[in-house]
């Protein structure tokens, strides 16, 4: 079966495209299908801009679809920058002038008050109306200086025990990563959840699972 993915992001393509092709199917990104939106990111959780982005990209395409949202929750910041991740110096996708405004947010706090997690909602919307939101969390603390230089976004400064997610493999990184995480499971639910008469019908329409681990 063929899935859009409603996103450009190289690293996020990668990682959807390796579970699809675990049960044999292909995946198409927004651009590759030809459609060149934007969608308002209007949602106060991650798990309901994820469901926008896949909707808005499976009503144009007919295609199942699958979006996800994440972002950076840090404690001692009252879950901030959360939904707010990608723009949270002013400007979409500035990751250099995002880590730098956090480093300067937390100061010289101590390691015991600089924990963070990571959180990803990954939803796949179909045509008939349904979807699948699968959420995973990866706990750890933000840094006092960037490491490493593999990965993008926040991965310099995000650190699981005493490494930076940018100095872990990808391989390491999707084992333990919030993203990671999301996509295992819904990888488990999706040949179920794909069968119109599977376990999944009777659970209603729109179906959330959690992985916060
Ligand atoms: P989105 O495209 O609205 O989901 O934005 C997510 C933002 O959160 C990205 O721009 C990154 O700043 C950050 N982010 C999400 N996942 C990761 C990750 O795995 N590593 C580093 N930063 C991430």
């Amino acid at each position: 079966m063929v899935f859009a993915v409603a996103s450009n992001n190289p690293g996020k393509l990668r990682e959807i495209q390796r579970i699809l092709d675990a049960g044999g199917h292909e995946a198409k990104s927004q651009r590759e299908l030809g459609y060149d939106f934007e969608v308002e990111e209007t949602g106060k959780t991650f798990e309901e801009n994820a469901y926008l982005k896949a909707e808005a990209l499976c009503r144009r395409s007919g295609l199942p679809t699958i979006a996800d949202d994440s972002g950076l929750c840090v404690d001692a910041l009252d879950g901030a920058p959360g939904v707010y991740s990608a723009r949270y110096c002013g400007r979409h996708g500035d990751d250099e002038a995002n880590n730098d405004k956090l480093l300067a947010a937390l100061g010289d706090l101590p390691r015991e008050k600089r924990g963070a997690k990571f959180v990803s909602a990954v939803c796949l919307v179909l045509p008939d109306g349904r979807s699948l939101t699968a959420m995973g969390e990866c706990p750890g603390w933000v840094g006092f200086v960037r490491r490493g230089t593999n990965g993008f976004g926040y991965d310099p400064i995000f650190y699981v025990g005493e490494k930076s997610y940018a100095e872990l493999t990808d391989e390491e990184k999707d084992g333990i990563s919030h993203r990671g995480k999301a996509l295992a499971l819904l990888e488990r639910a999706l040949d179920e959840f794909l069968r119109p008469d599977g376990e999944f019908s009777a659970a209603g329409i729109r179906i959330t699972l959690r992985d916060n681990g």
